[in-house]
C-alpha cells in the first residue's frame, strides 16, 4: 500500500467517456432492488473508473455493458458502509475474471486495512486459487493508495478530493474528475457545504448527494431503534433544495441527485424536482439505477 496523492499514470485514449450510475439508494438498509447502495461508473479519458462500491457494484458494472477486467481505478468516498460494502467482492470477482495489468484504488486512510482483511478472510480461496488454478497473485493485481484533500491524480484524467462536512466521519471526500474538457463531480456524502460549489466550479455533472427533510419523518417512523437517526440525517446530509442551490453557484452543466434519502418508492420523482426548483432552473435529473450520461461535446 501507499499513501502519496498525486500520481501520475498513464494516458487517455478514445474510449466514449460516458457516466452510469449504478446504485442511487442512501445509506445500509436494503428494502427493496429498485434502488442499489452507492456506486458510479465513470468512463473517462479511457480510464474505466468505478466510484464507491455499495451492495450491487459488481452486478451493475456488468449491466453497464462494462467488463469487469477493464475496470482500471476505483475511488472510495469515505468508509461508510453503503459505500464499500461491495469492495472486497468487487476485487475479488475482478481478480477471477483474469485481470491482468495492476488495478488502483485509491480510498481514505483506513482503505489498506480494508483490503488486507478482506484478503485474509478469503485467504482460504485465494490461496487455492492461486496454487490450483495457476491465477495471478491477488494481492499484486490491486495497489491501495490513501489519500486525502487536494490532488489525488495528475495525469491526463486528473482527479482532485476536497474534504466535505459528514459528521462525524472526518475523511470524506467530494471528487472531481476532470479530462480533455470533460468533468464530473461527486459530492459524497456532505451536509449543505458552500466550498464544494467552488470546487465544482463549471463542471459538466454535478452527481450530488440529496435529501428530502420533508419526508424523513416518515422514514423514521418505518425504521425500529433509530432515535438518533434524525439527528444524524439533518447534521451529515444535504436537503434536495440545498444541492439544486450548490449546483447553481457551481454553474453546472447537468446536476444528477444521487444518495437519495429516503429512496421511498411512494415519492413521487416531482417532490425532489419541486425541491431543486426552489433553487436551480438549469439541467437536473434524479438519479435511477442505470442512468447514462454520455459526453456531448
Ligand atoms: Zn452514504
Ligand atoms: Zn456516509
Amino acid at each position: 500500500m501507499t499513501s502519496s496523492n498525486s500520481k501520475s499514470l498513464g494516458s487517455c485514449d478514445d474510449r466514449q467517456d460516458r457516466l452510469v450510475l449504478l446504485g442511487t439508494k442512501g445509506g445500509p438498509s436494503l428494502p427493496c432492488v429498485n434502488r442499489m447502495l452507492p456506486a458510479s461508473l465513470l468512463e473517462i479519458g479511457g480510464k474505466v473508473c468505478v466510484v464507491d462500491c455499495g451492495l450491487g457494484v459488481t452486478a451493475g458494472i456488468v449491466a453497464a455493458g462494462t467488463r469487469l477486467v477493464d475496470i482500471d481505478y476505483i475511488f472510495l468516498t469515505h468508509l461508510h458502509s453503503d459505500h464499500v460494502l461491495e469492495l472486497g467482492p468487487l476485487l475479488h470477482t475482478i481478480w477471477t475474471s483474469g485481470r491482468q495489468q495492476q488495478v488502483k484504488v485509491w480510498g481514505p486512510a483506513g482503505t489498506g486495512k480494508l483490503v488486507d482483511r478482506f484478503r485474509e478472510s478469503m485467504r482460504f480461496d485465494i490461496e487455492i486459487r492461486e496454487m490450483d488454478e495457476g491465477r495471478a497473485s491477488f494481492r499484486d493485481t490491486f495497489e491501495v493508495t490513501e489519500y486525502t484533500e487536494g490532488c489525488v491524480l495528475a495525469s491526463c484524467l486528473e482527479v482532485n478530493a476536497l474534504r466535505v462536512a459528514h459528521p462525524p466521519v472526518t475523511d470524506c471526500f467530494a471528487l472531481r474528475f476532470d479530462c480533455q474538457g470533460w468533468s464530473v463531480t461527486f459530492s459524497s456524502d456532505t451536509c449543505y457545504f458552500p466550498p464544494l460549489a467552488e470546487f465544482s466550479r463549471d463542471t459538466r455533472i454535478l452527481v450530488h448527494e440529496a435529501m428530502l427533510t420533508s419526508a424523513i419523518d416518515r422514514l423514521i417512523a418505518r425504521a425500529p431503534n433509530t432515535t438518533r437517526l434524525r439527528e444524524h440525517l439533518l447534521a451529515s446530509h444535504t436537503d434536495a433544495s440545498d444541492a439544486g442551490a450548490i449546483a447553481a453557484a457551481a454553474g453546472a452543466g447537468l446536476l444528477l441527485l444521487n444518495h437519495l434519502v429516503p429512496a421511498d418508492p411512494d415519492i413521487p420523482d416531482q417532490a425532489w424536482l419541486d425541491a431543486v426548483r426552489t433553487q436551480w432552473s438549469g439541467d437536473v435529473r434524479l438519479g435511477y439505477d442505470g442512468l447514462e450520461v454520455k459526453r456531448i461535446d
